[in-house]
């Protein structure tokens, strides 16, 4: 689960890491006010999104104006007009995707000084199954770009959690850093904070890029990035607040609502699968059969005929999906109550596409039955590279 930069950095705030004083602004005429109770000279209006390089983005609409995401304005009134161009207008980054994402929020800051730009992140490296460090002297601009270019450039070290952090820790990103004096101090300091909250609230990932040298010669973090692992937020009430459906895959959003395992994809054939092993060998097999899957779906072993039909909704919601196949491994999961799920939901919602199910396992000839007995136009499949060439074939003709 993803947040946005201004609760990221209220977080920060909480356990004592230094960022800058701001306010978010939901409609347009509330900026002038916020605002105005921060102290200038310079007030930065940032766009909030899940997603990164605003700065370097760009808006739809005309009458959002040339800038990206992130603008530095000399005036009250100035950042409140930034504010409301921004409001509501789409915004497009190297990781919003084409279709980019609306903003509906803006968050104004007590602009900074820099004098230079870090990269600083903490995540979850599953190769050691240990939260790493990374860090750098080129903030500010894609991580990516520098790991590929200049990977030299870039200190990554884990943390052995049966020792744990020490200052050393702090002190070595430091010296990679080329900090200096009290900088050295307030590192070291920032590097025990970013792990305990790593740690306490469950994170996945924490970005901060870019770490600044203010022109005052301390740092502070001028971005924050932060996801969290899912499965964990059902001990942090307090972070399960600041979820933002709006910038959710509706149709995952959906899902997650029925408890149904499911991840959009770009292909064009919809899946229904029981086993997330299942799954991943028919998104293989659709591929090796020249298709592309729409969908990751895993309905689960305890899966109801209302949790199918649900699962059939959010699979024909996609309008990419050209052709279903329906592969069900009944082993806990009944082939009849998918069968039936499948029947009342092709009932309910319709079917305009060509259909492939292919059922094995418990109560296989009582699934076949319903299915053979709808009356529904359904192709039926003997195994699993039958399925996935007739859906294909279905699909392309
Ligand atoms: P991102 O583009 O989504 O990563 O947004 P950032 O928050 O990282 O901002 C992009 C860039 O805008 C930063 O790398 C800075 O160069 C600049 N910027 C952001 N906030 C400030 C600020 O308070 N003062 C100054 N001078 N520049 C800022
Ligand atoms: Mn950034």
């Amino acid at each position: 689960m993803n947040i946005h930069e201004y609760q990221a950095k209220r977080l920060l705030k909480d356990f004592g890491a230094p960022v800058s004083d701001g306010r978010v602004v939901l409609k347009a005429d509330e900026a002038k006010t916020m605002a105005g109770e921060l102290d200038g000279p310079l007030w930065v209006v940032k766009a909030q999104i899940h997603a990164g390089g605003r700065g370097k983005g760009h808006f739809k609409e005309p009458e959002a104006g040339e800038a990206g995401g992130v603008r530095l304005t000399k005036s009250v009134s100035e950042a409140a007009a930034e504010a409301e161009k921004m409001l509501g207008r789409t915004l497009v980054t190297h990781q919003s995707g084409p279709a980019g994402k609306q903003v509906n929020r803006v968050y104004i800051e007590d602009g900074a000084g820099i004098e230079t730009e870090l990269y600083l992140a903490l995540l979850v490296d599953r190769q050691s199954s240990r939260v790493a460090f990374v860090c750098s002297t080129e903030g500010g601009m894609d991580i990516e770009e520098v790991a590929a270019n200049t990977p030299e450039k870039i200190l990554s070290f884990s943390i052995d959690p049966a020792s744990g952090l020490s200052a050393f820790h702090g002190r070595r990103v430091a010296f990679t850093l080329g900090l200096e004096g009290k900088q050295v101090k307030q590192c070291v300091a920032l590097i025990n904070t970013l792990y305990k909250m790593f740690l306490e609230k469950d994170m996945e990932m924490l970005e901060i890029n870019p770490l600044i040298v203010t022109d005052a010669g301390d740092l502070k973090c001028l971005d924050a990035k932060m996801s969290f692992d899912s499965n964990a937020m059902y001990r942090h009430p307090d972070i399960m607040a600041l979820r933002d459906e709006t910038e959710e895959d509706p149709k995952e959003l959906a899902a997650s609502k029925h408890d149904l395992n499911y991840i959009a994809l770009d292909g064009e054939i919809g899946c229904m699968v029981n086993g997330a092993g299942l799954a991943m060998a028919t998104m293989d097999i659709i591929k090796l059969y020249g298709s592309e899957p729409a969908n990751f779906l895993d309905v689960g072993g305890g899966a109801t005929k209302e949790k199918v039909t649900e699962a059939f909704k959010i699979i024909t919601s996609d309008p990419q999906v050209k052709g279903i196949l329906v592969n069900i491994f009944g082993g806990i999961m009944r082939c009849d109550v998918i069968a039936e799920g499948v029947v009342a939901a092709v009932k309910e919602v319709g079917l305009n596409m060509p259909l492939v199910v292919r059922l094995e396992g418990t109560n296989v000839e009582l699934g076949k039955k319903i299915i053979n007995e709808s009356g529904l136009d359904v192709i039926a499949a003997d195994d699993l590279g039958d399925a996935a060439a007739k859906i294909v074939k279905a699909v392309k003709g």
